[in-house]
């Protein structure tokens, strides 16, 4: 007798297929998950939502989407060791083998293993679903105090940026820039606040996030995107540029001004994905003696040890929530996100 459930899927082609399937059933080490919040990230619309663009860890598989899931457990397999039915829970969204030097690191983002490494909404079932089923391993516990809606934006835009946040550290002596104010730069303002970071500059190109940011107090300066950026955000420091840049656009122009407004001895992190960059290393890193990261999503610890530090700070990630939809209406969620105009986009498939 198997139970049937909604759940969505992206045909490629800027639409939303919602179809009936069966209920899974958890296996050994496995729990199945009653969804009550998934985000869409702009991964979704940038490799799947448009166009399956993605190849290797982005391919989308046909599977059903979503990899920001947070919910309940309402059943659990055989042979789990920690969580139980009734348990709040965030999903690590990559299954990794477990075995793997990165796996082992918690990195499951970066496992090698090409037969076990699949991601929840790209290769396996994702969020975007009554239920969800998933492995015990990948699951972090959400804490009393916060939201569904908190946990999911931890699942991959919060835990991500503040991984980078930690790889450049950030405090109360830096001015930081952040270009490109979606979802994730909305996320690295409201972490660098609570870090300290009493100056916070942001660029975008759209008129909607720059809103958003200041709205929420989350930058003390907002710049449209242009050519000019770099002399601005050297005005409002001294001339001196900031001390940590962060980039959440994947843009050229944008990567190119977080490098050239980041003053001597300063470090400047890449987290957006996709696209290029052109710089001049002498003048720009080189005799500026400059630092530049690249950082991908986090591990499952340091997501653990986030989630304990959002409470003890107060900060609820729900907040850069503007928009929320139920499951039916998942076709709507997808085309705001693609617009842009928003910031992060929820689907609530119980409507909580
Ligand atoms: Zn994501
Ligand atoms: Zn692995």
């Amino acid at each position: 007798m198997s139970r049937c459930m909604k759940a969505a899927f992206l045909p490629g082609n800027s639409t939303v297929e919602l179809r009936d399937v069966p209920v899974p059933e958890p296996g050994h080490g496995e729990v199945l998950i009653a969804v009550k919040a998934s985000t869409i990230c702009g991964s979704d619309i940038r490799a799947i939502y448009r166009e399956h663009l993605g190849k290797g860890p982005e391919g989308y598989q046909g599977v059903v989407a979503g990899h920001e899931p947070c919910g309940q457990i309402v059943e659990t397999g055989l042979g789990c060791r920690r969580f139980r039915t009734g348990d709040r829970v965030i999903v690590y969204h990559i299954s990794g083998c477990g075995v793997c030097n990165d796996c082992r690191r918690g990195y499951m983002i970066s496992c090698t293993s090409a037969e076990y490494r699949r991601a929840y909404g790209w290769q396996r079932d994702g969020g975007m679903a009554e239920y969800l089923l998933a492995e015990e391993k990948d699951l972090i516990l959400l804490p009393e105090e916060l939201t569904y809606l908190d946990g999911a934006q931890v699942a991959c835009g919060f835990g991500t940026v503040y991984e980078a946040l930690e790889k450049v550290g950030i405090n109360g002596n830096d001015a930081v820039l952040i270009t490109g104010l979606g979802p994730v730069g909305l996320a690295a303002g409201a972490l660098c606040r609570k870090l300290g970071a009493e100056k916070i500059i942001g660029i975008d190109i759209s008129a909607e996030r720059r809103d958003i940011a200041s709205r929420l107090g989350l930058c003390d300066s907002v710049l449209s995107a242009g050519p000019d950026n770099v002399n601005q955000v050297r005005e409002v420091t001294g001339g001196l540029g900031v001390e940590r840049a962060i980039d959440c656009s994947g843009n050229a122009e944008a990567r190119a001004t977080a490098i050239r407004a980041t003053r001597k001895w300063g470090k400047m992190v890449m987290v957006g994905e996709g696209g290029t960059v052109a710089f001049n290393p002498s003048p720009d890193i080189i005799h500026d003696q400059k630092t530049i990261y690249g950082s991908w999503v986090t591990s499952t610890w340091l997501m653990e040890e986030l989630v304990e530090r959002l409470v003890r700070w107060n900060l609820h990630p729900e907040d850069i929530v503007t928009h929320r939809f139920l499951l039916e209406k998942a076709d709507e969620a997808y085309q705001l996100m693609a617009s842009g105009r928003c910031g992060k986009v929820a689907v609530c498939p119980a409507g909580e």
